[in-house]
């Protein structure tokens, strides 16, 4: 039986051209900035990022923490979504690690927060309160269905970080698929933010990785805090070569997953106990729920499992599928099936 897993884009595997590159990849020690295909890869991402320099870092999570880490000091503030990635799935690393107090603001369904709500969470200088230093966007937006945050919007925020005094950190794990999605270049997506995060190892398959994109001083200072937090690697090359193939090769494709995944959800809008809103769905991403009495979302799961096909169950109603590199249309119409099937024999 084929497993089609639609769990996560980072279940994705390597391809061929990632396994060769990482065989005959030119290797040294990167501590020392002494890996020729780590220094190529960061020099890439940069230019694609439209920032200055470039690090390679183990996984979002440790791009995101390192981030914030550099740009704020103990007891300082960071302002970000109550449904950021950073806020709700990295284990509270910047209050544990770095003592920076998060300020949530309201998620809106698109991935953004009112620009009202993030002027209002901004502390005035009274000695009662923390300094706030920063702001965090995250595009697309992983909880609010893979919305893709707009140029226009990223440059209200960076306006309104720039008004404040603010700098602005931009989770941008799935940067690309926002591009792909908008038919924009990801340049105008980053130009308002002083630092930029995205994963190599989501839809662009890469088995491990992330960057961070910033100004030289940014990225001098980012790479001591990436030493404090042990992320400092030796022949980190090996994990470049796989990056490379990524930037280059794997980003145009993310249409595919987009289509499919508008595709998972139309298929999934048809069948009776369950729920979608098919027309919001435009990256990779697709949250649907169950009709609350039919079945349990973990049943589903359980069931659909048992035919073959993985999803996350993410609440008693709530679930996720995820489409990327490996997944066809065929894979699509075949999961759609066995969800039906599922569904109707609750
Ligand atoms: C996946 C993800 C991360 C973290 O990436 P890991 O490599 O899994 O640590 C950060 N931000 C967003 C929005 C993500 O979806």
């Amino acid at each position: 039986m084929k497993i089609i897993d639609l769990r996560s884009d980072t279940v994705t595997l390597p391809t061929s051209e990632m396994l060769n590159a990482i065989c005959t990849a030119e290797l040294g020690d990167d501590v020392f900035s002494e890996d020729p295909t780590v220094n190529r890869l960061e020099g890439l991402a940069a230019e694609r990022m439209g920032k200055e320099a470039a690090l390679l870092v183990v996984s979002g999570t440790m791009a995101n923490l390192v981030c914030v880490l550099t740009h704020c000091r103990r007891g300082e503030e960071v302002i970000l979504g109550d449904l950021s990635h950073t806020f709700l799935y990295e284990a509270g690393g910047v209050s544990a690690l770095g003592g920076i107090h998060p300020h949530t603001v309201g998620n809106q369904g698109d991935g953004t927060m009112a620009l009202e709500d993030i002027e209002a969470a901004i502390r005035q200088d009274n000695v009662h309160f923390p300094r706030t230093r920063l702001i965090c966007l995250e595009n697309t937006h992983n909880r609010c269905g893979g919305a893709p945050l707009t140029v226009e919007y990223s440059d209200s925020v960076a306006a309104l970080a720039k008004e404040h005094g603010l700098r602005l950190h931009l989770d941008g794990a799935r940067i690309f698929n926002a591009a792909v999605a908008l038919g924009t270049d990801v340049k105008e997506l980053t130009r308002g933010a002083d630092s930029v995060a995205f994963c190599l190892s989501k839809g662009l398959s890469a088995p491990v990785g992330s960057v961070i994109c910033g100004s030289p001083e940014f990225i001098a200072e980012a790479k001591r805090t990436r030493k404090v937090l042990g992320g400092g690697m030796r022949q980190a090359g090996i994990i470049a070569a796989a990056g490379i193939v990524a930037m280059e090769e794997m980003v145009d494709r993310l249409a595919e997953d987009h289509k499919n995944a508008k595709l998972l959800a139309e298929g999934i809008a048809e069948i009776e106990g369950l729920s979608v809103d098919a027309a919001s769905v435009q990256t990779d991403i697709v949250y649907f729920d169950v009709t609350p009495g039919r079945i349990t979302a973990d049943e589903l799961v359980r069931r659909m499992s048992d035919m073959g096909v993985k999803i996350l169950c993410l609440g008693p109603t709530r679930l996720r599928a995820v489409t990327h590199y490996g997944v066809t249309s065929e894979d699509i119409a075949a999961a759609v099936e066995v969800m039906r099937r599922a569904v109707r024999s609750a």
